[in-house]
């Protein structure tokens, strides 16, 4: 591959409910209206959007207020 065909990307995080867990409390979305929303019945939905490295700690303490361990971090490559 050439030099200037390389796709340059960035390593960013995002939100994870698993809806297996999930019991529509509604903390998240209540605390994060920008990160989460909830569905017709109340159950939590991540928003789709992504945070950049720096911004992880805050995401943790969004993580650690789900009162059932629902939330969780991951990341991914943005081109
Ligand atoms: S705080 Fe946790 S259990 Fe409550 S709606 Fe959000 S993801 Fe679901």
């Amino acid at each position: 591959m050439l030099e200037k065909e390389k796709v340059m990307s960035e390593t960013r995080l995002k939100y994870v409910i698993d809806d297996s867990i999930c019991s529509g409390h509604g903390r998240c979305y209540v605390l994060a209206p920008q990160s989460f929303t909830a569905d017709e019945i109340g159950y939590g939905q991540v928003i789709e959007k992504t945070y950049s490295l720096q911004q992880r700690q805050e995401m943790e303490n969004l993580v650690v207020s789900c009162p059932e361990g629902a939330i969780s971090i991951e990341t991914v490559e943005v081109v």
